[in-house]
C-alpha cells in the first residue's frame, strides 16, 4: 500500500471516529471498554480499525470537552491493567496462556505469531487453515448488558437507531477477523473448510451474573453453536424483551477488578486414511493387538506392525486399524492379500507415495517376515466406502489341510469338484459362542477341489471358493452337526481340518498401486 493510501486510510478512519456521538463515546470509555469494543459497538469493523493507538488517541480527543463522568463507583475500580470491561482483554489480544503468564501482545499480527509458533511446535503442515473461537459465557452477557445500557439512555436518538441497523460484530467474530489474515501469511494457507484446525478456547473464572428475578442472563451463551445473523436476531428479540421490563434489568456496570481469560490453543488436524492390502505368513500373528488377561495371544499383530511402522511417517497421535473382514490367529493371509485401511489420528503430515514405498520395503524386510504390506497410498473417505461395500460381496478363497479317517477315493474328487454352489445352513460356531450371538446363517460354497497328496492317502489340500463369511473349518469338520452338509457329510467319513489358509479376498479395492 503506498504512503498516500495510508494517509487517505487514516483521514477516513479519523471521519468516522470523529461522526460518533461523544457523549456515548464518554459513557463506553468511562465504562472502560476498549476501542475494539466501542467501535463494534457502533457497527464499526474492518481493517482500517485496526490502527489502536491511533483509535484511542482520537477517541480520548473526541471526548475531550465532555466532562467525565461522576458515577463514583466508576472512578474508584478505575482498571489498572486497562483490560476491557466488556472483551476481558480478548480483543486487546492480552490473555493468561497455560503457563500462567499474563500475555499482552497488543496488537493482531504479534498475536497470531504466538498462535503460529504453537502450531508450529506441534509439528503441523497445514495446507489450509480452520480457525474456531470459543468464548466465555460472561463475554456475550456483557455484551447485552452494555447494548441495553446503551439503549436505555439513547434510543430517542437517530444515531441509536441507525446504530441498530447496522451489523453487530460479536467479540468471536472480530477476533476471528482480525486474526485470520495474519495467520494465513505466516502458515502460508487460506482458510476455509480444512483438516487443520486451530481451536481457540478462552475461559473465564467470572460466571454470568444473575439478574434480581433471578433468571440467569446469558441467553446468548445457551446459543453460543448459532450464526453470526441469528445471533443479532436474538439480541434484537433480547433487547426488545428487556424494554419492555426495564425494572427487573440490571444496567452494565463493570467488575471492580477484571482478569484477562485463559487461554488454551488446540491445533489439531482431521485423520488421514492409509489404504493397502497385507499378507500374513505366520499362524502364530493375530490381525489385531489381542490380550487376555494381561497375557498376549500370539507373537505378534498386523495392526501393530502395520500400525508402529507407518504412524511415525505421519507423526499423528494415534492410529486405528480397519480390515475387510479378518483371518483367525492360525489362518495365514496369502495370495494377493486382505484389503485394510490404517487411521491415523491427528497427524502433521501427509506421507509422500516415495515415503510409502519406502515404507512398504521396511516392513516387508523386518525380521522374521511375519507380515507384509502392498500397494500403501493415501486414500480419501471413499476408501473406507469401497472397502466396507466390496466386504459384503467378496468371496474369498481357501487352502486347507484335510485329514480323513477312511482312504481318500477318485470318486470323492470327482463328487467334491461337481458341487456348485453348495448351499450350508451353520449355527454359529461352538468356538466363537461366548462372544457371538447364536444365530443360523446361509452361507455358499461356489466351488471346491481336492488336490492330493503324494504320499498320502488320508491327507490333502482342500481348495474352496466361498461366500464372505462362510465358516470354513466348521464346514470341514461339521462342528457337531450344526454346520450341515459339511466336508464330513458329504463324504460320509470324519473329517479334521489341520491348517488353512486364506488365499485369496476377491476385492478390487486397493488392488493396484
Ligand atoms: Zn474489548
Amino acid at each position: 500500500m503506498g504512503a498516500s493510501n495510508a494517509d487517505e486510510e487514516l483521514r477516513l478512519l479519523d471521519d468516522v471516529l470523529r461522526s460518533l456521538p461523544p457523549a456515548a463515546v464518554n459513557d463506553l470509555l468511562t465504562l472502560r471498554l476498549c476501542p475494539q469494543c466501542i467501535l463494534r459497538l457502533f457497527g464499526k469493523y474492518g481493517p482500517i480499525y485496526t490502527h489502536y493507538s491511533r483509535i484511542s488517541t482520537v477517541l480520548a480527543e473526541v471526548v475531550q470537552h465532555q466532562p467525565s463522568s461522576d458515577d463514583p463507583l466508576l472512578k474508584e475500580s478505575a482498571n489498572e491493567d486497562g483490560i476491557c470491561s466488556v472483551c476481558f482483554g480478548i480483543l486487546q489480544f492480552i490473555c493468561v496462556d497455560e503457563k500462567q503468564t499474563l500475555v499482552n501482545k497488543g496488537c493482531a499480527s504479534d498475536f497470531a505469531a504466538l498462535i503460529y509458533e504453537l502450531a508450529r511446535k506441534d509439528g503441523h503442515q497445514a495446507d489450509s487453515l480452520s480457525l474456531e473461537v470459543s468464548i466465555p459465557p460472561i463475554i456475550v452477557e456483557n455484551e447485552n448488558a452494555v447494548r441495553l445500557s446503551m439503549k436505555q439512555k439513547y434510543s430517542s436518538e437517530d444515531w441509536f437507531q441507525e446504530m441498530l441497523q447496522s451489523e453487530f460484530i460479536s467479540v468471536k467474530d472480530a477476533l476471528k477477523l482480525s486474526i485470520t489474515e495474519p495467520l494465513e501469511t505466516l502458515l502460508g494457507v487460506k482458510s476455509g473448510s480444512s483438516s487443520f484446525r486451530v481451536r481457540l478456547t478462552y475461559t473465564s473464572s467470572e460466571m454470568p451474573m444473575k439478574t434480581d428475578n433471578g433468571k440467569e442472563n446469558n441467553q446468548g451463551s445457551k446459543k453460543r453453536k448459532i450464526g453470526r445473523r441469528s445471533e443479532i436476531t436474538d439480541t434484537e428479540v433480547h433487547l426488545k424483551q428487556c424494554s419492555d421490563s426495564l425494572q427487573e434489568i440490571k444496567s452494565f456496570r463493570p467488575l471492580e477488578k477484571i482478569s484477562a481469560c485463559s487461554l488454551e490453543v488446540l491445533c489439531s488436524s482431521t485423520p488421514i486414511y492409509i489404504g493397502g492390502r497385507y499378507l500374513k505368513y505366520s499362524r502364530n500373528v493375530s490381525q489385531s493387538r489381542w490380550i487376555i488377561d494381561d497375557e498376549r495371544m500370539g507373537e505378534a499383530s498386523v495392526e501393530e506392525i502395520v500400525g508402529t511402522s507407518i504412524l511415525p511417517l505421519c507423526k499423528g497421535d494415534n492410529y486405528k486399524f480397519h480390515a475387510a473382514g479378518r483371518e483367525d490367529i492360525d489362518v495365514r493371509m496369502l495370495g494377493s492379500g486382505r484389503p485394510f485401511l490404517l487411521e491415523i489420528q491427528n497427524p502433521r503430515m501427509l506421507p509422500s507415495e516415495l515415503s510409502l514405498k519406502e515404507m512398504e520395503t521396511k516392513i516387508n524386510s523386518l525380521e522374521g517376515k511375519l507380515v507384509k504390506v502392498k500397494n500403501l497410498k493415501v486414500v480419501d473417505e471413499q476408501g473406507w466406502t469401497l472397502m466396507r461395500e466390496g466386504e459384503a460381496e467378496k468371496q474369498k478363497q481357501y487352502a486347507a489341510l484335510v485329514w480323513i479317517s477312511r482312504q481318500l477315493e477318485d470318486k470323492d474328487l470327482v463328487t467334491i469338484s461337481s458341487l456348485k454352489d453348495l448351499k450350508l445352513l451353520q449355527r454359529t460356531p461352538v468356538r466363537v459362542l461366548h462372544r457371538r450371538s447364536p444365530l443360523e446363517r446361509e452361507k455358499i460354497i461356489h466351488s471346491m477341489s481336492i488336490e492330493k497328496m503324494s504320499g498320502s492317502t488320508q491327507y490333502f489340500l482342500l481348495h474352496l471358493c466361498t461366500q464372505a463369511g462362510t465358516y470354513i473349518k466348521e464346514f470341514v469338520h461339521g462342528d457337531l452337526g450344526r454346520t450341515y452338509p459339511s466336508l464330513g457329510s458329504i463324504l460320509g467319513c470324519r473329517v479334521e481340518i489341520l491348517q488353512l489358509d486364506v488365499t485369496d479376498v476377491k476385492m478390487d479395492c486397493f488392488l493396484t498401486e
